[in-house]
C-alpha cells in the first residue's frame, strides 16, 4: 500500500489489469496518502492547568491547536494542507483578511454551524458569520481567553508608501489556555504594543521578508517581551538559523523551529 504511494507506482498500475482490482487498489492507495498528508504535520503538547495543548504546525500562518477536545483553527491556508481532511473548527481565528490568512475554501472544509469564528472588521467583509475584534478587545470561548492585539508594520511598505499592514487593520491574538499565555502575532513588526505583552509563554513571531519581521525584527521584541517558548513562523524562505544564532545566549528563551515556511 505505502510503495502504491510514490506517484512512479501509480502510473505503472498495469493497463491490463483487471479493473475489479485496479480501482479498490488506487482508493486504497488515495487513503494510505492521505492519512500521510494527515500525519506528517510535526507536532508539539505543552503542559497547561486545562490539560495539554497540542500544537500542529500546518505551516506559514497556518497552526492547529486542541486542548480538552477543543479544535482551534488559525488562519487556515488550503495550499498548504487538504483541510477537509482535518478535524473540524470548534474555534476560528483569523488574523487579516490577506488571501494566505483568510481562505474561504478552507475555512468552508473545517467551518460547522457551532464554530466560532473570530475576525478582523476587513475580514468580516469577506466572510460572514464571525465575531468582529478590534485591537483591544476581549472574547472568551470553550475556557480559552481570546485577546485582539495589533499587528502592523513600521518600516516595510509598498512601493506606493503604504504599509504591507497598516495600524490598526489587522490583529494578532492572545490566547490564555489553562493559564498559559500564548501569543499568535499575525502580519507584524517589532511594534511597541508586541514588547509591552507581560507573561507570555509561549509565541509565534512572523519572519517573512518583506511583509513581516527580519531575525534582527525578531530578536529584538523576542529579548523584551521574553517569551518562554519562540516559534518563528510564517517566516517564507529566511534562513531560520539566524535567529536561532541571534537568541543563542538568551537562556531564557527556547527556540523552537518548526516546519513554517
Ligand atoms: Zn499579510
Amino acid at each position: 500500500m505505502l510503495v502504491c504511494c510514490t506517484h512512479k507506482r501509480m502510473h505503472a498500475c498495469p493497463m491490463e489489469a483487471d479493473m475489479n482490482y485496479v480501482l479498490p487498489l488506487f482508493l486504497l492507495c488515495a487513503i494510505a496518502c492521505s492519512s500521510k498528508m494527515v500525519y506528517a504535520f510535526e507536532k508539539d503538547i505543552i503542559a497547561t492547568s486545562s490539560g495539554d495543548l497540542e500544537i500542529t504546525f500546518i505551516g506559514h500562518g497556518s497552526l492547529m491547536m486542541k486542548v480538552n477536545n477543543i479544535v482551534v483553527h488559525v488562519d487556515p491556508y488550503g495550499a498548504l494542507a487538504d483541510y477537509a481532511l482535518l478535524p473540524k473548527a470548534d474555534v476560528l481565528l483569523i488574523t487579516h483578511e490577506h488571501r494566505d490568512h483568510l481562505d474561504p475554501g478552507a475555512i468552508d472544509k473545517i467551518r460547522t454551524a457551532d464554530t466560532k469564528v473570530y475576525l478582523s472588521a476587513a475580514c468580516a467583509e469577506k466572510l460572514s458569520g464571525g465575531t468582529i475584534m478590534k485591537n483591544g478587545d476581549t472574547e472568551s470561548v470553550s475556557g480559552i481567553g481570546i485577546e485582539a492585539v495589533p499587528a502592523y508594520n513600521l518600516v516595510h511598505r509598498r512601493d506606493s508608501g503604504e504599509p504591507y499592514h497598516p495600524k490598526g487593520r489587522g490583529n494578532g491574538y492572545v490566547l490564555t489556555v489553562g493559564g498559559k499565555r500564548l501569543y499568535i502575532a499575525g502580519d507584524t513588526e517589532n511594534i511597541p504594543e508586541m514588547k509591552a505583552l507581560k507573561n507570555i509563554e509561549i509565541a509565534f513571531l512572523p519572519m517573512n521578508l518583506p511583509y513581516t519581521m527580519t531575525p534582527d525584527m525578531v530578536a529584538d521584541a523576542a529579548r523584551t517581551f521574553k517569551p518562554h517558548i519562540l516559534y518563528p513562523y510564517h517566516y517564507g524562505d529566511t534562513d531560520t538559523s539566524l535567529i536561532v544564532k541571534l537568541l543563542k545566549n538568551d537562556a531564557g528563551i527556547d527556540v523552537r523551529i518548526r516546519r513554517m515556511k
